[in-house]
């Protein structure tokens, strides 16, 4: 709680403990001169943010600041470049631009503006925060939502430049009116756990990731009603998916990473150039 207070006044403690008492979310209080500290579960965060916001406080993020390396990503997108091109695959397109801005806990490519938007921690909506929270609490890792985050993203971001790549073939130019999409993304996370998994330096990071996504499908509920397919389920509700969303990205890349051939980078990029997507 934003201090200082007047040590007299019980009440703003109240004020926040009654709304998280009554959401169900457990505490323990601290209390110093100054101000309350009230403790949440981390897996609880979610629910406590949306108690407090409903009950008229606001939440915001402390603690350290946190820059995503720009740097890291085009050493990334260069190093996917020259891997493309040394497998004999000719790119037409310059690398992606890079954009670090809020977008809604996703990462995007846009074939129109070649451009990748990537999320930045720090414009990230609280509530979007607390879910990344929740997740980092699901790995069953002591790490935070900000680290769960710049992890899950840094791998997103390869699955973009993979994106990127399917642009370059002839007959994906327009990938927006791809029909198939359970397959183009299903092909991006084959090439991005390719990609990773095929370079010495990138496959503790690979691993760690891979171990993260096992963890929270374990966790989350399976969107996917009994004896449904994925694809037909994935391509009916493309972009009505919300939630559930990365749910079928980490299973894809779970799929790609127990493929026999998960490094066999060449594989990877003849299967992309080969495989029928409509
Ligand atoms: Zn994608």
């Amino acid at each position: 709680m934003e201090g200082p207070f007047d040590f007299t006044l019980t009440g703003v403690l109240t004020s926040v403990a009654n709304p998280l008492r009554d959401a169900g979310v457990g505490i323990l209080t601290v209390s110093t001169y100054d101000t309350d500290y009230v403790m949440v579960k981390q897996e609880n965060i979610p629910k406590a943010v949306a108690a407090l916001e409903a009950s008229g406080h606001s939440v915001r993020w402390v603690g350290s600041s946190f820059r995503m390396s720009v740097n890291d990503l085009q050493v990334l997108a260069e190093r996917f470049r020259t891997a493309v091109e040394a497998a004999g695959t000719t790119i037409h397109v310059p690398l992606p631009r890079i954009l670090i801005q809020r977008v809604p806990g996703v990462s995007v490519y846009d074939p129109d503006s070649n451009e990748i938007t990537y999320p930045s921690w720090e414009e990230t909506p609280v509530t979007g925060k607390a879910g990344q929270e929740r997740a980092a609490f699901q790995t069953g890792e002591a790490i935070t939502g900000q680290q769960f985050f710049a992890g899950q993203f840094r791998y997103f971001f390869v699955h973009e430049l993979s994106h990127w790549l399917q642009m370059q073939l002839p007959a994906r130019r327009e990938l927006k009116k791809v029909q198939d999409k359970y397959s183009l993304e299903a092909q991006a996370n084959r090439v991005a756990v390719a990609f990773l998994a095929s370079l010495p330096e990138e496959r503790g990071f690979m691993e760690r990731t891979v171990a993260r996504f096992e963890r929270l499908l374990a966790a989350k509920e399976k969107p996917l009603p009994e004896g449904e397919s994925g694809r037909r389920y994935f391509n009916e509700l493309y972009g009505k998916l919300g939630a559930e969303y990365p749910y079928f990205q980490y299973q894809m890349v779970l799929d790609a990473w127990r493929s026999p051939a998960r490094a066999d980078w060449s594989k990877a990029l003849e299967d992309l150039r080969d495989a029928p997507v409509q």
